[in-house]
């Protein structure tokens, strides 16, 4: 039997009734667009994350224009970010005009590094007098929250605003907090593959800040109004589908259940890899939780990291690199002017890191299987 890299079957197996009953119901009132099960979908993830305001919208990547549209990021601002995420964190500060400024990555979490954050939010007065600070996005990498207890204050205490990229961590905690709870917004992603995703596109943004939510509420929307042909500000077509919501309803009356699954497959990873010589498995930093959205390790190098997925593919186990290629690295990014060398820590991570299949119905004995065929 082969092993999936995800396996989103078995979970379709497990809620075809109610994801059937619940796109059957749009089907049938025809609000495709907007429809009831919208605002359903907000209340019940925001309660979740105990925070005020979720809005829904058409994909992570609008999530983060929208929240950083809210801000009125644009020309002339800089705006720190990680380079090892994937494309949209930085993609969507660039479309907007403004300058990601990267920060190299703490080498446990592989989420951005506090100390070099601080050392560039101090030096970009003399590194980049063209620019304003305006704010940070953090990222919350295979589903492990980034350091907030030290990001949030810097954050702040230098008037910038933080954007939370929860689209890998819809679920993980942060000393009992849910992520989407923490900055001033938190974005996330229901593509299919995360750990919550719908059957297409779709995002949310989270905020307490109700002056916030009216801006999102209306950028969504072309920048609306009192009504739709009122358009007070430039906006996006940011919705969300009442199709994927309804998908998302049903999924979510599994959501905390398969959460708990996901952290028992890693558990057993970690027992598993222990003995497993030149392996580092993932490590979660105390007071957080992660949900796990990939379950990554380090190879000793480069080489050892080849011989393991060689390994891995002649077992007709699959495996993946995320991230292949940093953002400073990438030709999108080439105007920015960095090189390679510049992110340290971010470069030599990514040369050993690589995921194994991780879904909340990863059995033990296909674990073993995995864990064996990278023994050797
Ligand atoms: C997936 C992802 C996004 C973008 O989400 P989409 O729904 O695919 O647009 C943004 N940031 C991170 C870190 C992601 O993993």
């Amino acid at each position: 039997m082969s092993i999936p890299f995800i396996d989103l079957k078995s979970q379709y197996r497990r809620i075809e009734d109610a994801v059937k009953r619940g796109i059957d119901g749009v089907l049938e009132h025809g609000a495709y667009v907007m429809g009831p099960e919208i605002t359903e979908l907000e209340n019940r993830l925001s309660n979740y994350c105990g925070v005020r305001h979720g809005i829904g919208c058409a994909s992570g990547t609008d999530a983060l224009i929208m929240a950083l549209m809210a801000l009125e990021v644009g020309p002339g601002d800089a705006v720190f970010t990680t380079p090892f995420t994937f494309m949209a964190t930085a993609e969507s500060v660039a479309l907007l005009g403004a300058t990601p400024i990267f920060v190299d990555v703490d080498p446990v979490t592989f989420n951005i590094d506090p100390d070099d954050l601080r050392r560039r939010i101090d030096a970009v007065h003399d590194t980049r007098p063209d620019l304003t600070p305006k704010g940070v996005i953090a990222v919350d990498l295979f589903g492990q929250p980034a350091d907030y207890d030290r990001i949030e204050p810097l954050a702040h205490n230098n008037g910038l605003f933080l954007i939370v990229d929860a689209a890998q961590s819809f679920g993980a905690t942060c000393k009992g907090k849910s992520v989407c709870s923490l900055g001033d917004m938190a974005c996330t992603s229901f593509f299919p593959a995360k750990p919550l995703g719908c059957y297409g596109d779709g995002g949310m943004v989270f905020t307490h800040n109700d002056e916030l939510r009216k801006l999102l509420v209306s950028i969504r929307v072309h920048g609306m109004g009192d009504d739709r042909y009122d358009n007070v500000r430039l906006g996006i077509n940011g919705r969300l589908d009442s199709i994927q919501a309804a998908v998302l309803l049903a999924k979510f009356e599994i959501f905390a259940e398969e959460v708990g699954k996901r952290q028992e497959v890693a558990d057993r990873y970690a027992a598993l890899l222990a003995d497993v010589e030149g392996v580092t498995a993932p490590t979660v930093r105390e007071g957080n939780t992660s949900v796990w959205a990939q379950y990554s390790i380090l190879a000793r190098d480069a080489a050892h990291r080849a011989e393991l997925m060689d390994r891995l593919k002649a077992a007709s186990i699959p495996s993946a690199i995320y991230y292949p290629k940093p953002l400073h690295l990438q030709q999108a990014f080439a105007h920015l002017g960095y090189g390679k060398g510049d992110f340290p820590v971010c470069e030599g991570v990514g040369e050993r890191i690589f995921s194994l299949p991780m879904h909340p119905y990863l059995a033990a004995e296909a674990q073993e299987t995995i864990v064996q065929a990278l023994r050797g």
